[in-house]
């Protein structure tokens, strides 16, 4: 049975992945901070919840412990905080910004690496963002950090090249989840004004780009899939009714 290891399973496009991995037949490993939610989705689909802070090396490394094999990793960890502009940024949110989405990644693919090339049919998937090739107004701290995240997975590529190691990076538009609650610190009615009048997508959408490259034959590598809802034509350019 192949194990995929999921981080930021907690909440809308990890917890989404886990469930369309766990229904291909992988042992789905689940990280992120809140064990609860993870105990309860681990029931669910029969995986193994493990607590993982991605900002915190030691955590890291007490997640790979646990990890006795590993065929797919997803970076999935991550997210936004704030929409201030440059000219007032928060120097702690582009930090705490910078740790879970680009050192996050590079913490959990430097630990599992060695094995995922020991399993022989290795892949990575990390999900950035249209944030990490598009720019918009107060997103700088989060679109530097995923041009960041984007630039980590193309270099192990490069990297590992000859390895039996793949890297797919998927880069979503707008996906209704936590995301925008967390980015407006547990403001509810911001967070909904974000998909007001417009379809966003789900994190099953996103979880079914992310089960459809890991399913291509392995000399296959999808390099990247951007996926926007037809509502959404840049960052900014959103439909509304
Ligand atoms: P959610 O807020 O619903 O989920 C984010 C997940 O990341 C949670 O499970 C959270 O778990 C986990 N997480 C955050 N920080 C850490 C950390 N330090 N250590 C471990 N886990 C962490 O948002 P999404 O599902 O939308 O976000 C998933 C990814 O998709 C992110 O990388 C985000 O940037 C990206 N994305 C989202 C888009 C959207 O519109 N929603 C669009 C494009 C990309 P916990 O808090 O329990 O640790």
């Amino acid at each position: 049975m192949r194990t995929a290891v999921i981080t930021g399973a907690s909440s809308g496009i990890g917890a989404a992945t886990a469930r369309a991995l766990a229904s291909e037949g992988y042992r789905a490993v689940l990280g992120a901070r809140r064990l609860d939610r993870l105990e309860d989705l681990a029931a669910e689909i029969g995986g193994e919840a493990v607590e993982l802070d991605v900002a915190d090396p030691d955590s890291v490394t007490a997640f790979a412990a646990r990890v006795e094999a590993c065929d797919v990793l997803v970076n999935n960890a991550g997210g936004a905080l704030g929409l201030d502009p440059v000219g007032e940024a928060d120097e702690e949110k582009w930090l705490r910004m910078y740790e879970a989405n680009v050192l996050g990644t590079m913490r959990m693919t430097r630990a599992l690496l060695p094995r995922l090339i020991e399993s022989g049919d290795g892949h990575v998937v990390s999900v950035t963002s249209i944030a990490a090739f598009e720019t918009y107004r107060g997103g700088a701290g989060y679109t530097a950090a995923k041009h960041a995240q984007r630039a980590v997975l193309r270099t192990l590529r490069l990297e590992t090249l000859g390895e039996p190691v793949r890297f797919t990076e998927v880069a979503p538009g707008m996906v209704e989840t936590e995301f925008s609650l967390v980015r407006f610190g547990g403001d509810e009615e911001a967070a909904a004004r974000v998909y007001e009048g417009m379809q966003p997508l789900s994190a099953e959408d996103v979880a079914e780009c992310i089960r459809w490259a890991l399913a291509q034959p392995s000399h296959v590598n999808v390099d990247e899939i951007v996926v926007r809802p037809r509502d959404q034509a840049t960052a900014t350019d959103v439909h509304r009714q």
